[in-house]
């Protein structure tokens, strides 16, 4: 159906070169992103720097699929050489965005407020999340491997729930906030930045197969040692240690919840030092 040339959609708008983008649909199933970058250009806004907006996964958005032959959010920074057109499009996209402050527009099933996923080690990235209206900000390294937040200064963001109507409004916001920030648009960035806490994910919590279930367990909220976060006619499944929910759902994906995380504090400064360690 698709022929071996595929290539992210990149348009550019504003005077120079562009150091600043704004990416959606790596995942081909989360039309979100493209929605709010094309609400926000039919207002025809003025540019003040030059802006790239990315649709990194055209094959797979066409499809309506999260992806057509492997998780392109796993296989960062790509192989210009390989069969999987994920692989291809991820090489092609790390070169797009090379040197450009990034952000990059997802949809969940956990949760309808926004949250950020960095890689330790960027420092700009934390800088260009700590400027945006986002209540949680995780860092994804110690869990994920080869998203594209590990490719440079790049900011994922989970706006909100999978094609519910308040998650394009949600997403437009957060990308005029970012050029806002970053001087590309003129003008107050639209929201206040409430306070912003910084987890670490550690590990996945499993899904026991053959069951369905129940979550008791609420995003953000810490679990304590033997509380229950889950049940199934078959009982409740509860926590060994403490733990802090984070994207748990219960259908968002194949064999895991989502992921344990433990807070790192609720200033930049406390990220820093907990993510920037080892640069020292
Ligand atoms: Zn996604």
């Amino acid at each position: 159906m698709f022929d071996q040339d595929v290539a992210p959609d990149v348009v550019e708008f504003g005077p120079g070169d562009a150091n600043l983008a704004v990416v959606c649909n790596i995942h081909g199933d989360e039309p979100t992103g493209a929605r709010a970058i094309h609400r926000l250009l039919k207002q025809l806004p003025e540019f003040e720097r030059a802006v790239k907006f990315i649709v990194a996964n055209p094959p797979a958005s066409i499809s309506h699929r999260r992806f057509l032959d492997v998780d392109m959010n796993r296989v960062f920074p790509g192989d210009p050489e390989s069969d999987d057109r994920e692989q291809r499009l991820a090489a092609q996209l790390v070169t797009e965005t090379a040197g450009c402050d990034t952000i990059s527009l997802h949809t969940t099933h956990a949760t309808h407020e926004p949250v950020a996923f960095v890689s330790e080690g960027h420092p700009r990235s934390l800088e260009l999340v700590s400027q945006l209206p986002i209540a949680y900000v995780i860092n994804e390294t110690p869990v994920i491997d080869s998203s594209f937040s590990s490719t440079g200064q790049i900011v994922s963001i989970e706006v909100g729930k999978v094609e519910h109507p308040n998650s394009i409004a949600k997403a437009e916001m957060l990308i005029r906030a970012f050029l806002t920030n970053e001087g590309a648009l003129s003008g107050k960035p639209p929201m206040h930045a409430p306070v912003t806490k910084y987890f670490d994910i550690y590990d996945e919590v499993e899904k026991p197969s053959g069951d369905r279930y129940e979550l008791l367990a609420r995003n953000f909220e810490r679990v304590e040692a033997g509380e229950a976060y889950a049940k199934s006619r078959n009982g409740y499944l509860l926590a060994e240690e403490p733990f802090v929910p984070v994207l748990m759902s219960q259908s968002g994906y194949d064999g895991i919840f989502g992921y344990r995380g433990r807070k790192v504090g609720e200033s930049v400064e406390d990220a820093k030092e907990a993510w920037l360690d080892e640069e020292k």
